[in-house]
C-alpha cells in the first residue's frame, strides 16, 4: 500500500501544554538521536533480507532478536503465522500497540544509493516500497519510551508486532482473529512514506478481498486427441475476458485485477489444471462482497463453457477499507510539529531529483514542509485505490497510520526505484525522524488517560455507530503462508551473500562499496560507482 500525501502546508508549533510532558518529549528526541547507528543498521539490515510475504523469515529472526534482547517477550508463530510474533513489554493500561509491514515486492532488487535501475541480484525480490524500515521507526521509538517508562515507573504496556505479507493482504485479519487486538487502547500504526502526516476517517483507497479460482480439467494429447481434452486454461481465459467485459458495467470506484498463476505445463498437453488469481477493490464490506459474488460467477460459468470444474476457490488475503481515528491523528499531528522533517543535504536533494526524473516522475526532490493532516474522504470523493489490512485493526481498536519521510515522493509504488532511496541517508533520517513522532504519541497516550477516553468516544460513537466489523475471509479461510515459497527458494542462495553484516561495515552503502549518491553517468550509462573511502 501507499498512501497520497496531500500538498505541504506550512505548520505554526503550539505552545507545550504541560511542562513536565514537555521535558519528558525533549528528552525523548534527543534519546532518539543519540539511537540514529541503532536505527540506521536495522533499516539497513531488513534492506539486504529483502523477504516477500510470509518468507519474512530472517527479518523475523533478526527483529525477535533485538526485542529479547532489549527485555521483550515474544510469541512466535502467531495466528498459525510462521513469520509472525507479538513481543510485549510492562504491565497494566493502557495498551499501545505499535505495528508496521515487513515484506518486500517481486523483482524490485536493486543497489541502494544509485539512481537508476542497477539489480544486486537480477530477478530477485527487494524493498521497492520501503517496508524495510517501519519496525525501526516503532521499535527506536519503544526503547526511548521504555526507558523513561521503567525510571519513571509509569503504568503501561507495549504491544510490537509485525505486518506479515502485507503486499498479499495475508496476515492482520487473522492477527484479529487471534485476539491480538482484545486488550489494545491504541494502535499507532507506521507506514513508509515521503513526508511526515497521519490522517483520520476513512483514507482515500479501497478494501478487496484476493481470490485464487482453479480449475480441473482433462488432459489429453493437444494435437492426437484434442477432442478428449477439457482445457482448464481455456477456463482461466474465458473468465478473464468474461470479467473484463463485465468490468464495463461495474461502479467506476471498482478497482480489479488479475494474474493467472498456473497456465498449464506445455502445448502439447491440454492443461488439466490451471489458476488465475483476483483482487476484487471496493469502498465498504458489502460492496466487495458483491463483487465477489459477480467473480464467481463469471467463474462458474467459465467453467460451464469450456466443461472443466471450477475445483476450488481460496481466498489468499483480505482487507477492510481503513477509518482512523480523530483524537490520536490530531495528537500526532501536533508531534509531528514539534519533530518536523528531517535536515536533508543537497546530494540527498540531488539523489532524489535523478530518480525522479529517471521515472518520470514530477522533480521535486523531497519534501521539507510539513505536510498537514488529511481528514476524512468521503465515499462521494473516493475513487478508490491500494488497500492495506490495517483496515481490518482499524475497525478492532482505535488506530491510525504515521507516514514518515524515508523514501522519495512521486515514484510509482512497487518498483525498483522505491528500492533506491531505502538504504541511504535518506530512509534513515526518515526513519528517526518517524520515531520521533510516534514516541511523543506515546508519551502522550501513556500520560493523558483523556486522550485515550476520546479516542474511544470516537470510536464507539462515531466510528463504528453504524458499521460493525466482520472480517471478509471465511471462518474456513486459514493465512496462505505457502505463498512466495518458490520465489524465496529460487533466491535466497544468492542473495544470502549480500546479507548485511554491521559488525564489518557502518552502513550498507559501504558493505556494498557504493558512492552515495551515484548518479547515471555523462554517457548515459547505469553503473555503481565503488565507494573509494574504503
Ligand atoms: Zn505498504
Amino acid at each position: 500500500m501507499r498512501l497520497s500525501a496531500q500538498k505541504p502546508t506550512p505548520a505554526p508549533t503550539p505552545p507545550p501544554a504541560n511542562p513536565k510532558l514537555a521535558a519528558l518529549k525533549a528528552e525523548a528526541m534527543r534519546d532518539i538521536d543519540s539511537r540514529a547507528q541503532f536505527t540506521q543498521q536495522f533499516v539497513d539490515q531488513v534492506f539486504s533480507f529483502g523477504e516477500l510475504g510470509f518468507q519474512e523469515f530472517e527479518t523475523s529472526k533478526y527483529i525477535v532478536g533485538v526485542l529479547k534482547a532489549n527485555g521483550f517477550t515474544v510469541r512466535e508463530g502467531v495466528a498459525g503465522i510462521p513469520t509472525s510474533w507479538v513481543a510485549t513489554w510492562g504491565s497494566g493500561k493502557p495498551v499501545i500497540a505499535l505495528g508496521s509491514d515487513l515484506d518486500g515486492i517481486p523483482q524490485a532488487s536493486q543497489i541502494p544509493g544509485v539512481a537508476c535501475h542497477l539489480a544486486l541480484v537480477p530477478g530477485a525480490p527487494g524493498h521497492g516500497e520501503g517496508h524495510n524500515s517501519g519496525q525501526a521507526v516503532n521499535i527506536t521509538a519503544a526503547l526511548a519510551i521504555k526507558k523513561i517508562m521503567e525510571r519513571d515507573h509509569i503504568s503501561g504496556t507495549l504491544k510490537i508486532w509485525p505486518g506479515v505479507a502485507e503486499e498479499q493482504l495475508g496476515s492482520k485479519a487473522y492477527l484479529v482473529r487471534d485476539g491480538v487486538f482484545k486488550d489494545v487502547d491504541v494502535v499507532l500504526f507506521s507506514h513508509v512514506g515521503s513526508n511526515l502526516q497521519t490522517g483520520w476517517g476513512a483514507s482515500q483507497g479501497s478494501g478487496l478481498v484476493s481470490v485464487l479460482y482453479s480449475f480441473e480439467g482433462q488432459a489429453a494429447h493437444a494435437a492426437g486427441a484434442p477432442w478428449r481434452g477439457r482445457s482448464a486454461l481455456d477456463a482461466v481465459e474465458l473468465m478473464d475476458v468474461g470479467w473484463n467485459f463485465r468490468r464495463e458495467h461495474l461502479r467506476l470506484q471498482t478497482r480489479s485485477h488479475y494474474v493467472i498463476r498456473n497456465g498449464g505445463d506445455q502445448p502439447n498437453v491440454v492443461p488439466p489444471t490451471a489458476a488465475v488469481w483476483y483482487y476484487f477493490r471496493e469502498l465498504d464490506f458489502k460492496k466487495i462482497k458483491d463483487l465477489w459474488a459477480i467473480g464467481d460467477s463469471v467463474a462458474q460459468g467459465a467453467a460451464m463453457m469450456t466443461g472443466t470444474k471450477l475445483a476450488s476457490e481460496r481466498v489468499l488475503g483480505s482487507a477492510w477499507p481503513g477509518h482512523f481515528n480523530r483524537p490520536i491523528a490530531e495528537d500526532m499531528t501536533e508531534n509531528i510539529k514539534l519533530v518536523g522533517l528531517p535536515k536533508w543535504t543537497a546530494d540527498d536533494q540531488r539523489f532524489a531529483r535523478a530518480i525522479q526524473k529517471e521515472v518520470k516522475g514530477d522533480s521535486t526532490g523531497l519534501d521539507t514542509v510539513v505536510a498537514k493532516l488529511e481528514g476524512d474522504v468521503p465515499d462521494s470523493l473516493n475513487m478508490g485505490g491500494g488497500s492495506d489490512d490495517i483496515g481490518d485493526i482499524s475497525w478492532n481498536a482505535p488506530t491510525i497510520v504515521l507516514l514518515y519521510p524515508s523514501n522519495v515522493p512521486n515514484l510509482p509504488g512497487h518498483h525498483w526505484s522505491d528500492a533506491i532511496a531505502m538504504a541511504t541517508p535518506i530512509a534513515h533520517k526518515g526513519a528517526t525522524a518517524g520515531a520521533k513522532a510516534q514516541a511523543l504519541t506515546m508519551l502522550d497516550i501513556l500520560l493523558t488517560p483523556a486522550l485515550v477516553d476520546s479516542a474511544w468516544s470516537y470510536f464507539r460513537n462515531v466510528q463504528t455507530k453504524t458499521v460493525k466489523y466482520e472480517p471478509l475471509m471465511r471462518p474456513e479461510d486459514r493465512p496462505a503462508i505457502e505463498l512466495n515459497t518458490d520465489i524465496l527458494a529460487r533466491y535466497r542462495p544468492e542473495m544470502k551473500k549480500f546479507y548485511y553484516d554491521p559488525k564489518k561495515f557502518p552502513n550498507y552503502l559501504a558493505q556494498l562499496g557504493i558512492t552515495y549518491p551515484t548518479l547515471r553517468k555523462a554517457d548515459g550509462s547505469c553503473a555503481a560507482t565503488p565507494n573509494t573511502l574504503q
